[in-house]
């Protein structure tokens, strides 16, 4: 059997305008200072191409499985966020990180890498929407709740890595950890070690899955708190019964998986397998054949028989890579419309000549930074996940 890929039809998902007004609240909404080249420029690859050469072994391109392929071609490593960062740490003689992905992973590759090293984002619109739904005000209101209440000593902060630096400093400064979507259930083992409940931010749907389907908790000893809602929408019984206090944060790419897509494509495709992100909701990963993070989705995916069929419920920049890379088989988006991640694609070529021709010029466009002492505590609660047990084996992958 072999595949033809098939594009999802189009949707009236609606994006941000890009690099318009500005929002300090959040990671997005930065207006980009540049001359942006057109879109319709014909030379966009060969001048990319050209200030790339012309910089040489100064710039190291880092690109997330989520990019363009207009971008990826560019990249010198591709990855998930986590894997990206360690590249970018293991490259200390590149004067400049060009990171082709959103907002805290290129401020993770601050935190990582050295002083001299300068991390740009080529687009500062390029935010992650689950990330901004832990804002850390919001984070600090919670944990002044569980305080009052006498619960904060017992529970331990856990952050996804999807989360913003200031997040994950929060963490570190609580004695907390950060995880990623392949160690989750380390991360959980060693917080449920250091205390009796977990605050987990910002993914409640990673949170809720690892906890029922990996740590044998129920659904009844996770509660979710809302930022938006006085004490997060829980009484304090609640608080206090709850083992796992999950962040009401998602992510908007996997999050639009249903139920229905699962028994849809099922219908549509027999024998299919049905291979989800543990980002996606409770009931589609229960009813997906397997669960895993995006390094786990492209080797098992690799690692399948020709002939075999796959939908695939994850960012279609990816899976469109994937189905065009394995044309002997069968590989498909999981849900019927399109579900980019809206965020990623605003890196775009355009953005990417920009930069590169910047740095050529001496000039240091859209440097992500992160302060000293928000690096030290994000720093501590990432050693704290590098420390975890298993973890000497390659670190683990997220999204
Ligand atoms: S795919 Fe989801 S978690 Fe990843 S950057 Fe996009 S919105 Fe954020």
């Amino acid at each position: 059997m072999t595949s033809t890929w098939v594009e999802p039809s189009n949707t009236a998902t609606a994006l941000l305008l890009l690099g318009r007004g500005s929002d300090p609240d959040t990671e997005r909404g930065v207006e980009c200072p540049g001359d942006l080249p057109a879109p319709s420029d014909p030379d966009l690859v060969a001048r990319a191409a050209a200030a790339k050469a012309k910089l040489g072994s100064r710039v190291f391109v880092l690109g997330h499985h989520y990019q363009r392929d207009e971008v990826i071609q560019f990249a010198d490593v591709t990855g998930d966020s986590f894997k990206l960062a360690r590249e970018a740490a293991a490259r200390p003689d590149a004067e400049y990180i060009v990171f082709c992905g959103v907002h805290f992973m290129a401020e993770s590759a601050d935190i990582l890498t050295t002083d001299a090293q300068r991390v740009i984002l080529p687009d500062l619109a390029a935010g992650c929407s689950m990330a901004d739904m832990a804002v850390l005000g919001q984070v600090e209101a919670a944990w002044d709740t569980l305080t009052e209440l006498g619960i904060a000593g017992e529970t331990v902060p856990v952050t996804y890595m999807n989360s913003s630096a200031d997040i994950k400093g929060f963490v570190g400064r609580n004695d907390g950890v950060v995880c990623t979507s392949s160690n989750a259930k380390r991360a959980l083992d060693w917080a449920f070690e250091q205390g009796s409940k977990v605050l987990f931010l910002p993914d409640q749907h990673l949170g809720r899955n690892t906890a029922v389907l990996e740590m044998g908790l129920s659904l009844d000893d996770c509660v979710l708190y809302d930022p938006h809602k006085p004490g997060g929408g829980l009484t304090a019984g609640q608080l206090r019964a709850a083992k796992m206090i999950l962040w009401r944060g998602h992510c908007s790419v996997h999050g639009r998986f249903t139920l229905e897509s699962v028994n849809d494509v099922r219908e549509r495709v027999p024998g299919v397998n049905v291979l989800v992100h543990p980002e996606c909701r409770h009931e589609v990963v229960t009813a997906a054949d397997y669960v895993g993070s995006t390094e786990y989705i492209i080797k098992t995916v690799e690692a399948a028989p020709a002939g075999s069929a796959w939908a695939l419920g994850t960012e279609l920049n990816l899976v469109r890579r994937l189905a065009l890379a394995h044309p002997d088989k069968q590989i498909m988006f999981l849900d019927k419309a399109v579900c980019y991640c809206s965020t990623m694609n605003r890196i775009d070529l355009p953005h990417l000549v920009w930069t590169l021709e910047e740095l050529v010029a001496g000039r240091v466009p859209n440097q992500i930074t992160v302060d000293a002492d928000t690096a030290h505590h994000a720093r501590v609660a990432l050693d704290q996940m590098l420390a975890l047990p298993g973890a000497a084996t390659p670190p683990p992958v997220v999204a």
